[in-house]
């Protein structure tokens, strides 16, 4: 392998800390960059050795690590909530997040594609900023006459104590709508933490009194419509005979949150971020859920056919096989040029979830590609499991990766593309590797037949562009 400079980024120089000199590491060649305590988050898959892994923890201090903050995974689940009003309590950078660096699209109200701010200061954290957010709720009031504002708490909130809750409480009574406080001070544990406390902002929403089920309609855990994905899904369950109820949270509205205690069903895309919401919503209004991926041909007919097996309805489930029987015969014809010229190249993969994971890795297969590294920032023990069992001997698996590790890796097992979000990016274009965005900010559907293709095309023109021909020819490789 290459060798990398040990990063500086890692703030750690003292040999102590990197795992070099321990005896009997297994990840073979990489060592000199690793820091100790990372050594159980990463795991190089072998049939002989059992799966110690650590995952589902707060990260590793000093390691810079690639996921977001506890106040991004509550922004993750709650921004694309299209009536809603975001105040962003804390200094003006934690607002940077906004519908701009996110691609959930609308099919109504346009109001989330703003973030608002209390703008905290020096003075405000010295003698505290509940004024100024008392101010800020008036001013929107005022200004808008919302139905929904959320109040997100930043770290400096969690440090100067501000009650939130209080003043929150105080603006409902006043002006008689709902002002939702969300516990997420970047600090108070990690990006899992955050989404916990954006599926709990939307408990607060649901009407408990609406009791009804509505017979074949389901609730859409975990899409965020990007690039209007949730119309795509949506629209093949129409033509199955299954109504969507709402869409948590790619499209949604306050009222379409209101009722979603009435479905039958919920299905859950986004693992990571909604499993907590579906059992929450399991436990409170007893409606069952089952985990579904809409990426990838095999993904794809799995959770239809679930979902038409739990509704258990005869002409839903012959729909369903016609459904997908026509769709996979045209989607695998139109897939076979892109997989002539992918057969055989290496994929890395980084991304938030491991339920996502799991299906680019058979993605990739469907390809005819090979998933040499794969690791994601919030993965459960279950998934990683999953994807020690369906990937190859001497895949890497990491669970909340530095950029120092992310890229040893994809140098050291030759990975042609790194599939990730916005951080991931210039670490793969730095080494010359191609990339694809499956995060929040692409522009294009990814998901269901059509995002098979696209997907394909996308990993098609990245890989085989002849930019990485330049610029291996200029580093002398
Ligand atoms: S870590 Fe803290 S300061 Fe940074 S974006 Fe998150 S809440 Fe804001």
């Amino acid at each position: 392998m290459k060798s990398l400079q040990k990063s500086c980024a890692l703030g750690l120089d003292d040999d102590r800390n990197l795992s070099k000199n321990i005896p009997n590491m297994d990840i073979e060649e990489s060592v000199d960059d690793f820091i100790i305590e990372r050594r159980k988050s990463i795991f190089l898959n072998s049939a002989n050795k059992s799966m110690d892994f650590n995952c589902e923890t707060n990260s590793v201090a000093g390691s810079v690590s690639q996921r977001a903050c506890v106040y991004c995974g509550a922004r993750v689940v709650l921004n694309p909530i299209t009536d809603a009003y975001h105040i962003v309590h804390g200094p003006i950078g934690c607002a940077s997040y906004t519908w701009d660096i996110r691609g959930s699209l609308s099919s109504s109200a346009e109001v989330y594609r703003n973030s608002f701010s209390t703008d905290l200061g020096e003075k405000d954290v010295i003698f505290g900023g509940e004024k100024k957010l008392t101010g800020a709720i008036d001013e929107i009031v005022e200004k808008f006459s919302p139905k929904l504002i959320f109040v997100y708490s930043t770290c400096i909130v969690g440090i100067i104590g501000d009650d939130v809750d209080a003043v929150c409480q105080k603006a409902e009574e006043k002006y008689n709508i709902r002002v939702i406080s969300v516990k997420s001070p970047g600090f108070a544990g990690n990006k899992s933490t955050g989404y916990k406390m954006g599926c709990n902002a939307i408990m607060e929403l649901m009407d408990k009194s609406c009791g009804h089920r509505d017979t074949n309609s389901i609730n859409y855990l975990g899409d965020f419509n990007l690039a209007g994905e949730a119309w795509i899904i949506r629209n093949y369950l129409q033509k199955l005979g299954i109504k969507i109820n709402s869409t948590l949270t790619g499209d949604s509205s306050y009222e379409s949150i209101k009722k979603a205690p009435s479905a039958k069903l919920n299905i859950v895309q986004c693992a990571g971020s909604m499993s907590y919401l579906a059992k929450r919503m399991r436990e409170a209004f007893g409606i069952p859920f089952i985990k579904v991926s809409f990426y990838g041909l095999a993904d794809i007919k799995r959770s239809i056919y679930d979902i038409a097996n739990f509704l258990n309805d005869e002409s839903i489930m012959e729909k369903a096989f016609d459904f997908v029987s026509n769709k996979e015969k045209e989607t695998k014809q139109n897939l076979e040029i892109y997989k002539k010229r992918l057969d055989g190249k290496k994929a890395a993969i980084f991304v938030g979830g491991g339920f996502k994971a799991i299906s680019l890795i058979k993605q990739f297969k469907e390809l005819g590609m090979q998933t040499v590294m794969v690791g994601t920032q919030t993965g459960k023990k279950d998934e990683y499991e999953t994807i020690r069992d369906i990937s190859d001997e001497g895949t890497i698996i990491l669970d909340d990766a530095n950029p120092v590790e992310l890229e040893n890796f994809m140098l050291e097992k030759g990975a042609d593309i790194l599939v990730g979000g916005v951080k991931e990016r210039p670490l793969a274009y730095k080494l010359g590797v191609a990339f694809c965005d499956h995060n929040h900010e692409r522009k294009h559907a990814l998901c269901g037949y059509e995002g098979a293709i696209n997907f394909a095309k996308e990993i098609d023109l990245s890989i085989n562009s002849s930019v990485w021909n330049y610029i291996r020819k200029e580093r002398g490789d």
